[in-house]
C-alpha cells in the first residue's frame, strides 16, 4: 500500500529561519567533536544554570497560519478618523517610499553605518534628514534622529544644563503648553538628576534667573501660536538656554525657532510620511547652534573625504560617546530611528519645498474653514491664531460631543471636562471637515457651507510668517517624479551592504534573518492607523498583541512581568535602573546609589547609570575575561551600605558563559543590591537558561537583536524589560496606563507598531524552535571559532574551550608582527563582499564575530575562507612578499574607479578586487575608498554640501 500523503501543513518556518541543513549541522558538530546539538549545548551552558529555562515547548505555527491569526488580532483594532493630534498626525506614506524603502530589505536590514565605506547610501539619506531639519528649524546643525519627541526634550533639558552659564540654577522651566507626554518624560528624567522641572505659563513668568533652561512648544499643544522673541531674549539675558519643540509642517509656514533665537529645536518627524502606528517608532529630531555641536546627543552624519580625496560621508565623532566617555557620557542613546528618519527625509525629497508648503497650506486652510464653520455653529474656538489645532470651549456638552463623535467613528482630543481639542492633518479633506461640523451642530442648526468659507483669511500670526526659503538644495528638487524617486532609492541602496547581500557578523548585534512573514504585518493599516491616545476600546488588537508578547517574553526570560515601553536597549537599561532605584526608595534605602559595572561593559551601561543618578564603581575582569569575583566581593563589601545594583551582561560581552554567574548574583544580593542583567546577548540563552531564574532581578532585551526586529540602518528598536515580581510595581507608567508616572517614553507602548515582528517570530518558532535557534547560534559561533583559531587566536573561551554565540579574534599580535591593524582587516573584508565584525569592542585591537543561527554553512565557510585568505595576505606582509605600506590590506577597500585608473601598486588588480574565491558574478563594489575620519572631525560639515562638491 502507498504511504498516505500528509494532509496537515507542516511548519516549515523553523527550517527557513535556521541556516544550516541537517547534513551541515552534522558536519559542523563533527568538526567540534560533538555528536549532537544537545551535547554541545550541555557543554556550553554551565551546570549551575542549566535547566533554568521555563519556556514551554509549544509547537510553532506555520507562516500562513501565524499571519492569519495575527490578522484576526489586528482586526480587533478599530480605525477611527483621528483628530487627537498632540504630536501624532495622520499622514500619507508615499507608495514608492512604502514599497522601495520601508518594505525593502536593502534598507531595513542594514546595520548602523559605523563602516562608512559600505554605508554611503543610508548616510546620504541621513544627511538629507539633517539638512531637512536644519533647514526647516533654521538651526545650524541637526543630528541623525533621536527616539521620540519627549526623550528629545529630556535630552535638551540636560543639554541646556551642561551649556548654560547660569551654573547656580537648578531648575528647568517647561511651558504648560508643551504636549503632556513630553512633560511626563521630562519629570521622569529630571528627578534622579536633582533637576526641578517647573511647569507654568510662560506669559506669566516673573523671575527667569531661577532657570538654566526652558522648553517651549511651537505651535503650542492647544493650538496657539505665541511670539517667543522677547521671552527668548529674557532667558538669554539670564544666561539660560531655550529649547523649542516645534512642528515640522508648521515650520514650512512659520518663522523657525532658529530665527527667533532658540538654542535647541526638537520634535518629531512623524507626520512626514511615517504612520501613527499606535505611538511609534517615529524619528525625533534635535538641532542646535554650530558652537554646541560637540555636545549634541545622538549620532551625527558628517562629510569627509576618502583616501583619494573624494567626498565621503561617515558618522562624526560623538557617535561612540558612551564607549569613550562611559559614566561621564551625557546621553546613552545608541540605537536611534534611522529607518524612520530616512522615510521622513525621502518624504521631503519627494514633495520638495513646494509640495511640503502646499500640504502645510492646505492643512492650515482646512483648519481655518473648520474654525469659521464652528463659529457659525456657536462653538467657541479659543485660538486667535493657529496652524492646524484648535481648542474648543464646549462646556457641558463635552462628554456628549465625544460620544457623538465616536458614533461617527471620529476621535477628538479629551482636553478636560469642558474643552475639546482638534487637529487636522495631511489626510483631512472636505468631507472630514463637514463631518466634524456634523458632530458639533445642534438640532435645528444647518451645516455651514464649505465653499462659502473656502477663501477665509489665514489665521497664521502676521508677525510670524516665514520669510526664509526652505529646501533649496538640489536633492529636494530633483526627485519629484516617481521614476526619479524610485531610481534614487535604488541608487542609494545599491551603494550599501545589508543582510540581503551577505552575512553581517557583528558581535553583540545579532544580525539574524528578519523574515518576510514577520515584516508583512508592520504595514497593515490595522496596526498603522491607530493614534497612541485613542480610547482603549479601539485598540483591543494591540492589547492582545502586547498581552501575548509580555507572556511570551516572561516565558523566554523567566521573569514575572515585562514592560514593552522602552524603545531601545538603552531606554530599557534606564527603565530598569529606575525600577531598582524606586524599589530601594520604597524600602527607605534612599542612600543606595552605587552601581557596580564590570570594565568590559557596553558603553550604554555606565552612561545609563549616570543618567539614573547612580555612582559607577568599576569591577575588574580577570585574564580570561570573566568578572573578577574577588574584586566584585571587595567592592560590594566596601559599598555595602550604598550598593544599589550590579549591571552585568550575560553571556559576557566577551562571548562566554561565566561559570560564576550565580555566585556573582548572590554576592550582590547579600549586600542589599539588585542584579541588572543586560540581555543583549539573549540569543545564546532563549530556551536554554533564563536570567530571571538564575539571579537577575531585571533585564532588558533587544527585540532588534534576538527577536528579529531589523536594525533599519541604526533603528528602530524595542528594549523591553523583564523584572521579578518585587520590581513589577516600579515598571514604567504612562498617563494612559494604570501607573500614571514614571514614563520613559512618549507613548505607552513605545515602538508599538513593530511589535508584530517579534510576535510573529515567537509564534512561528514555538518553544522548541526558539531553543533550536539558540543551539544553532552556539554551534555556528563555535564552528567559526574552531576553524579560525589556528589562524587567529580566539581571545576567550569557557573552561571547556567553547564560546557562547560569538567569539573574539585577537589581532593585536598581528599588528606587532606586520603593522596590519584591525581596521585594515575590516576594510579588506569589504573587498571580499563582507561587512566587518564588531571592531575593538569589548577589547581594543580585536574582532568580535557573531554569525547567528540564520547563516548557512556555505555562508559561514565563505566568510571563514575570506578571513583565512586575509591571514595569508598578512603573512605575506610579515615575510616581505607584500610591501609593508602599499599592500591590499592597507589600501582596502578598492573601488571600481581606482581599478580603471592608473595602477601603480605592487600587487595586481585581480588581487585587489577579486581576492580569494569571491565569485566574480556577485562582486560588491564599494562606492568610496577608505574614509578619513580625522579629516571629517576637523572639518565638520553636517548638512548637504552644494552639489558641485559631489562632481569632479
Ligand atoms: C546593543 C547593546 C546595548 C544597547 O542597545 P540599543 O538598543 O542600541 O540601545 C546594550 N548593551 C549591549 C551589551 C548591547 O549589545
Amino acid at each position: 500500500m502507498n504511504k498516505p500523503f500528509p494532509l496537515d501543513t507542516a511548519n516549515e518556518f523553523v527550517g527557513r529561519h535556521i541556516g544550516p541543513r541537517a547534513a551541515d549541522t552534522a558536519a559542523m558538530l563533527q568538526q567540534l567533536g560533538y555528536d549532537s546539538l544537545e551535547t554541545l549545548g550541555a557543554s556550553v551552558i554551565p551546570d549551575s544554570i542549566k535547566d533554568t529555562s521555563v519556556l514551554e515547548l509549544t509547537a510553532g505555527l506555520g507562516e500562513a497560519q501565524a499571519l492569519a491569526r495575527l490578522k484576526a488580532i489586528a482586526a480587533q483594532n478599530q480605525q477611527f478618523a483621528s483628530h487627537i493630534g498632540q504630536g501624532y498626525y495622520g499622514t500619507h506614506t508615499p507608495a514608492p517610499i512604502l514599497r522601495n524603502l520601508l518594505e525593502n530589505p536593502a534598507w531595513y536590514t542594514a546595520y548602523t553605518p559605523y563602516q562608512p565605506e559600505i554605508s554611503q547610501g543610508r548616510l546620504e539619506a541621513l544627511l538629507n534628514f539633517q539638512t531637512l531639519i536644519s533647514d526647516l528649524t533654521g538651526m545650524e546643525i541637526a543630528n541623525a534622529s533621536l527616539l521620540d519627541e519627549a526623550t528629545a526634550a529630556a535630552e535638551a533639558m540636560t543639554f541646556c544644563q551642561r551649556l548654560s552659564k547660569n551654573k547656580a540654577a537648578k531648575a528647568f522651566f517647561a511651558s504648560q503648553h508643551c504636549h503632556p507626554q513630553t512633560l511626563d518624560v521630562l519629570r521622569t528624567r529630571a528627578e534622579p538628576l536633582g533637576i526641578e522641572v517647573v511647569v507654568g505659563d510662560e506669559r506669566e513668568l516673573t523671575d527667569v534667573s531661577l532657570y538654566f533652561g526652558a522648553l517651549l512648544q511651537y505651535p503650542a499643544s492647544n493650538g496657539d501660536i505665541f511670539d517667543y522673541r522677547a521671552l527668548v531674549e529674557r532667558f538669554h539675558d539670564a544666561k539660560a538656554l531655550v529649547a523649542v519643540a516645534a512642528d515640522l509642517l508648521a515650520l514650512c509656514l512659520l518663522t523657525p525657532p532658529g530665527e527667533f533665537g532658540a538654542d535647541v529645536a526638537l520634535g518629531s518627524a512623524q507626520r512626514f510620511g511615517v504612520p501613527l502606528g499606535f505611538g511609534g517608532p517615529h524619528a525625533a529630531y534635535f538641532a542646535t547652534r554650530d558652537t554646541f555641536k560637540r555636545d549634541m546627543p545622538g549620532r551625527l552624519v558628517g562629510l569627509s573625504v576618502d583616501r583619494h580625496g573624494k567626498p565621503a560621508l561617515r558618522l562624526a565623532m560623538q557617535t561612540r560617546e558612551q564607549h569613550i566617555r562611559r559614566e561621564k557620557a551625557t546621553s546613552n542613546i545608541c540605537t536611534a530611528q534611522v529607518l524612520l528618519a530616512n522615510i521622513a527625509s525621502m518624504y521631503a525629497v519627494y514633495h520638495g519645498p513646494r509640495g511640503l508648503t502646499q500640504i502645510a497650506r492646505r492643512v492650515h486652510q482646512l483648519t481655518v474653514i473648520l474654525a469659521e464653520g464652528l463659529r457659525a455653529l456657536d462653538v467657541t474656538v479659543e485660538q486667535q491664531n493657529f496652524f492646524d489645532t484648535l481648542t474648543l470651549a464646549t462646556g457641558e456638552r463635552t462628554a456628549q460631543l465625544h460620544r457623538q463623535a465616536r458614533d461617527m467613528r471620529i476621535n477628538l482630543r479629551e482636553v478636560d471636562a469642558g474643552r475639546i481639542g482638534l487637529s487636522l492633518d495631511e489626510t483631512t479633506d472636505r468631507v472630514a471637515v463637514e463631518r466634524l461640523w456634523e458632530v458639533f451642530a445642534q438640532p435645528g442648526q444647518s451645516l455651514p457651507n464649505f465653499d462659502a468659507l473656502a477663501s477665509s483669511a489665514t489665521r497664521l500670526p502676521q508677525g510670524l510668517l516665514r520669510q526664509s526659503a526652505i529646501l533649496q538644495h538640489p536633492v529636494f528638487n530633483r526627485y519629484h517624479s516617481e521614476t526619479e524617486l524610485m531610481r534614487y532609492l535604488r541608487k542609494l541602496s545599491d551603494k550599501d551592504l545589508a543582510l540581503d547581500r551577505a552575512m553581517i557578523p557583528l558581535g553583540s548585534c545579532t544580525m539574524k534573518l528578519n523574515a518576510a512573514s514577520e515584516m508583512i504585518p508592520v504595514t497593515w493599516p490595522e496596526f498603522g492607523n491607530l493614534h497612541p491616545f485613542a480610547p482603549a476600546e479601539q485598540s483591543q488588537g494591540y492589547r492582545q498583541l502586547t498581552d501575548d508578547l509580555e507572556r511570551m517574553l516572561c516565558a523566554a526570560t523567566g521573569y514575572d512581568a515585562v514592560s514593552l515601553q522602552p524603545n531601545a536597549g538603552s531606554q530599557g537599561e534606564y527603565a530598569g535602573l529606575l525600577a531598582i532605584r524606586a524599589y530601594h526608595q520604597s524600602r527607605g534605602d534612599d542612600q543606595r546609589d552605587v552601581c557596580l559595572i564590570p570594565s568590559s561593559a557596553h558603553g550604554t551601561n555606565p552612561a545609563t547609570a549616570n543618567m539614573a543618578g547612580m555612582r559607577v564603581v568599576v569591577v575588574a575582569c580577570d585574564s580570561r575575561g570573566n568578572v573578577d569575583i574577588a574584586d566584585l566581593r571587595a567592592k560590594a563589601e566596601q559599598h555595602a551600605a550604598q550598593l544599589a545594583a550590579l549591571m552585568i551582561t550575560y553571556p559576557s560581552t566577551h562571548g562566554v558563559f561565566e561559570e560564576g554567574i550565580r555566585e556573582i548574583c548572590a554576592i550582590v544580593h547579600q549586600h542589599g543590591g539588585q542584579v541588572y542583567i543586560d540581555g543583549a546577548n539573549m540569543n545564546a540563552m532563549v530556551g536554554l537558561c533564563a536570567p530571571g531564574q538564575f539571579g537577575g532581578d531585571v533585564s532588558h532585551l533587544n527585540l532588534h537583536k534576538t527577536f528579529c526586529i531589523p536594525h533599519g540602518g541604526g533603528g528602530p528598536g524595542v528594549g523591553p524589560i523583564g523584572v521579578k515580581a518585587h520590581l513589577a510595581p516600579f515598571l514604567p507608567g504612562h498617563d494612559r496606563m494604570e501607573r500614571k508616572d514614571g514614563a520613559v517614553c512618549a507613548a505607552p507602548f513605545g515602538s508599538a507598531s513593530i511589535l508584530p515582528i517579534t510576535w510573529m517570530y515567537i509564534s512561528m518558532m514555538g518553544g522548541e524552535g526558539l531553543r533550536q535557534a539558540s543551539l544553532m547560534a552556539i554551534l555556528n559561533a563555535n564552528y567559526i571559532a574552531r576553524r579560525l583559531e589556528e589562524h587567529y587566536p580566539v581571545l576567550y573561551t569557557g573552561g571547556n574551550g567553547l564560546v557562547a554565540h560569538e567569539c573574539i579574534l585577537d589581532l593585536r599580535p598581528l599588528k606587532d608582527s606586520s603593522g596590519i591593524s584591525v581596521d585594515d582587516v575590516a576594510k579588506r573584508l569589504i573587498d571580499f563582499g563582507f561587512h566587518a565584525p564588531t571592531m575593538s569592542f569589548p577589547v581594543a585591537g580585536t574582532l568580535m564575530i557573531e554569525p547567528t543561527e540564520s547563516e548557512s554553512k556555505e555562508e559561514l565557510d565563505r566568510f571563514i575562507d575570506a578571513m583565512i585568505a586575509i591571514r595569508e595576505e598578512i603573512r605575506a606582509v610579515e615575510n616581505g612578499e607584500l610591501d609593508s605600506t602599499d599592500n591590499p590590506l592597507t589600501n582596502a577597500p578598492h573601488t571600481a574607479a581606482e581599478l580603471a585608473g592608473q595602477w601603480s601598486h605592487p600587487y595586481s588588480r585581480e588581487q585587489a578586487v577579486y581576492p580569494g574565491k569571491t565569485a566574480v558574478d556577485s562582486k560588491y563594489w564599494p562606492p568610496v575608498a577608505r574614509v578619513d575620519n580625522v579629516y571629517g572631525d576637523r572639518n565638520l560639515v553636517c548638512s548637504c554640501p552644494p552639489m558641485e562638491a559631489y562632481q569632479d
